[in-house]
């Protein structure tokens, strides 16, 4: 905050919310993490809640595309999510998920499972309730279409699919996962085609969204970009 937000600007004095959608790996979690730390704001990763849903299903040896199973999962589990000094953590039934919840199983699954519309209901109702007080970044696929449509700024977060896919693969390598390049760039277009072609409240660029896209950008000028942004539209 103290760069970049000087004192007379209106983020001081008025916590806005703010929409962040976009396909996977266009970065949107790490951006709007450093974004909400500049700003003094919250950051939701609705991404998150989505793929703990996706974990419980398969822990129970579920399948994630059966929506019978899923909903049986759902009722049988109760969501916290909490805000820690290392960020967003989700608690199902009281177990803190977030160890579980990155591997390229689990993304899947959470793309599965949010086809369903029980999910998004009980998921949003949980988003909707996180956002009221303002002060929130929160991203997703859906934020700015359906789940905070008065979002006072909307951006839609873009980069090519071979980068998103360059930089999700690093990740997996960095995390220890073996996958190869190949793998992650098909996973991520079958994951764009189910979040952007699902009957209920699909990936969709909102008429009055801002387009960023940070396929030539570093996460510095991608952060400074946005700040921009959301300055000049309050
Ligand atoms: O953002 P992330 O890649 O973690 O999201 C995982 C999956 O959760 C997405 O592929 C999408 O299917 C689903 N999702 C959604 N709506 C949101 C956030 C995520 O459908 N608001």
């Amino acid at each position: 905050m103290k760069n970049l937000i000087n004192k007379d600007s209106k983020i001081m004095t008025k916590k806005i919310s703010i929409a962040i959608d976009g396909p996977a790996g266009a970065g949107k979690s790490t951006i709007a993490k450093a974004t909400a730390k500049e700003l003094g704001y919250l950051y939701i990763d609705t991404g998150a809640m989505y793929r703990a849903i996706g974990v419980a299903v398969m822990d129970r040896g579920y399948d994630p595309k059966c929506a019978d199973d899923v909903i049986k999962t759902l009722d049988s589990i109760h969501m916290d999510v909490t805000a820690k000094e290392d960020g967003q953590h989700i608690l199902l039934s009281g177990e803190d998920v977030n160890g579980k919840i990155r591997t390229p199983e689990a993304s899947m699954a959470a793309s599965a499972v949010a086809t369903i519309p029980e999910v998004r209901y009980k998921l949003v109702e949980i988003q909707r309730g996180l956002a009221k007080q303002g002060g929130v970044i929160m991203d997703g696929r859906d934020i700015g279409t359906y789940v905070l449509p008065d979002a006072e700024v909307k951006i839609f977060l873009t980069a090519s699919v071979e980068t998103r896919a360059k930089r999700r693969y690093k990740e997996l390598l960095e995390k220890g996962e073996k996958c190869t390049l190949d793998e992650v760039i098909s996973d991520m277009e079958a994951r764009d085609k189910q979040d952007s072609e699902r009957e209920f409240a699909p990936l969709k660029r909102a008429e009055d969204s801002v387009l960023l896209d940070t396929s030539d950008k570093t996460l510095k000028q991608s952060v400074q970009a946005l700040i921009k942004i959301i300055r000049e539209k309050i």
